[in-house]
């Protein structure tokens, strides 16, 4: 077992979310580390999905900012925050898609470590008065596994109801919402906050063990946490025909301290599928 710098260490984790089981179980028992949950400030305030509060900058300024939050409220100078964006998938553009990324500061050391997750997701909306429609349009969902935000109206509605995750619920919601709609419309959509969306808690759990690794891999040079991976180079032959192919052949390892990059050839895999082959399959 690799000796981890932050054995017994406190890092401050500032959410609301509910993330702080999953992010715990994944860090601890790999670092030795004890996630702080920090809590009472509301980090909507930093942003959020619903539309009420534009998230400002990128995703990691915004992981940054929470991650500050923490370690300011809980007077620590190592901290942690996740946060999440929703797009569709870097391969086709067609599917919903969710990049998570856990980002771990640590002021004492100087360094920032960022680990990253991503996968599909689900996602659609629904703007309707029919109670079959937004039956048949959560359940395929995934509720109440997966809850719902419902607004009167339309998209745009500033009042809304979030956290949805029973049937009774949902159907207390509609009722409500649909006497205060003028159109007799209800707007459903997903809740993607972390607690109220599986997938989204899965990928923070792999971004979560992705940045536990990468701070597991010390730097040759000056022995800092978070040696890591910043770019691959294709070009891994294909196995039929020997050509080159998009397949990564080595990566490259940057020290996030003292800047020292490494590069290595990749041990897992020899030779690339002939579906990757410009030749083989053009
Ligand atoms: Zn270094
Ligand atoms: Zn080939």
């Amino acid at each position: 077992m690799n000796q981890s710098k932050y054995r017994g260490q406190k890092i401050a984790f500032l959410t609301q979310h509910g993330k702080q089981e999953v992010v715990a179980a994944a860090l601890e028992p790999v670092l030795g580390c004890e996630v702080i949950h920090v809590s009472g400030y509301d980090t909507d305030l930093l942003g959020s999905f619903t539309r009420d509060v534009p998230r400002s900058g990128t995703q990691l300024d915004a992981a940054r900012r929470k991650a500050r939050k923490g370690m300011e409220l809980a007077g620590l100078k190592i901290g942690l925050a996740s946060e999440g964006s929703f797009s569709t998938d870097p391969y086709t553009g067609m599917m919903p898609w969710n990049r998570e990324i856990m980002v771990l500061i640590d002021d004492e050391l100087g360094i920032e470590v960022v680990g990253m997750a991503q996968g599909s997701t689900i996602a659609g909306q629904i703007l309707t008065a029919n109670w079959d429609d937004v039956e048949q349009f959560v359940r395929k969902l995934g509720f109440p596994q997966q809850q719902v935000v419902m607004r009167p109206q339309s998209e745009k509605d500033p009042r809304f109801i979030k956290g949805i995750g029973s049937w009774e619920k949902l159907g207390d919601a509609f009722t409500n919402l649909q006497m205060e709609a003028d159109n007799r419309k209800v707007f459903v959509e997903p809740d993607l906050r972390a607690f109220a969306s599986p997938t989204r808690m899965s990928h923070i759990a792999h971004a979560s063990e992705d940045l536990a690794q990468r701070i597991l891999s010390c730097c040759p040079q000056c022995a800092a946490p978070g040696f890591s991976v910043v770019q691959r180079q294709p070009g891994l032959p294909c196995e039929l025909c020997g050509t080159p192919t998009t397949t990564y052949l080595s990566e490259t390892l940057r020290c996030v301290l003292c800047k020292h990059e490494e590069m290595r050839q990749r041990q897992d895999l020899q030779y690339a599928d002939p579906r990757h082959c410009p030749q083989c399959n053009p």
